[in-house]
């Protein structure tokens, strides 16, 4: 099997895992990865995520253009903006999953970053989240908006809609995406609570000890 063989079934895998677990619905969230000739692999327009035939995902290439296999997802351009930014980075996932979903609507929320640091996971594998505000999807003044913030961080949440995550690997991407959901459903469960936090402190030991 060629690599882009083993990144189609990787992608096709990983979607219907995160469909399974009632991370992504319907015809929402979509998933890429760079390939070894520089070019990109997409998950494509309208398609489920739970249902991927990996020899119709979309290949883009080195500029972003669509060249063969289904059209590509139309918020391929947020993954564009994303790779542009995070140089480093291997994959994107966005999902318009429902806890994250949930808080991106509290009128509270820290814009520059919207969950505190609750679980040692979290502050490793998601760090600080920005809120990018609300747009009309296909809005290209969104990934104005995003190229704003993804240079400083892996991911980032968009009001009223989900998140968007860069990793150096599509498992990273896709852990990172987990965690940020699962903390975001840890989030809205303790609202109203007073909980303990992890201190700023504990936070700086957390990027000594593992960056
Ligand atoms: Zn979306």
């Amino acid at each position: 099997m060629t690599t882009e063989s083993k990144q189609r079934e990787e992608i096709a895998l990983i979607g219907q895992s995160l469909f399974d677990r009632g991370l992504t619905m319907g015809s929402s969230g979509n998933i890429s990865v760079r390939t070894s000739d520089g070019g990109w692999l997409m998950t494509p327009t309208n398609a489920c995520l739970g249902r991927l035939d990996p020899d119709r995902i979309s290949r883009l290439d080195e500029q972003g253009q669509w060249c063969n296999g289904d059209k590509p997802t139309k918020e391929s351009f947020l993954h564009m903006t994303m790779y542009q930014e995070n140089r480093n980075s291997s994959a994107v996932v966005h999902l318009h999953s429902t806890h994250s979903v949930a808080v991106s609507c509290l009128p509270e929320i820290d814009h520059s970053d919207c969950i505190p640091p609750i679980t040692a996971y979290y502050v490793m594998r998601v760090g600080r989240l920005p809120l990018v505000p609300y747009h009309i999807p296909g809005d290209p003044e969104l990934a104005d908006a995003v190229r704003g913030l993804a240079g400083k961080h892996s991911s980032i949440l968009l009001a009223n809609h989900g998140p968007i995550v860069a990793g150096k690997s599509l498992e990273a991407a896709t852990y990172a995406i987990e965690e940020l959901e699962e903390t975001a459903k840890l989030f809205l469960l303790l609202r109203g609570h007073n909980p303990r936090v992890l201190t700023e402190q504990e936070v700086e030991e957390l990027s000594r000890k593992f960056g």
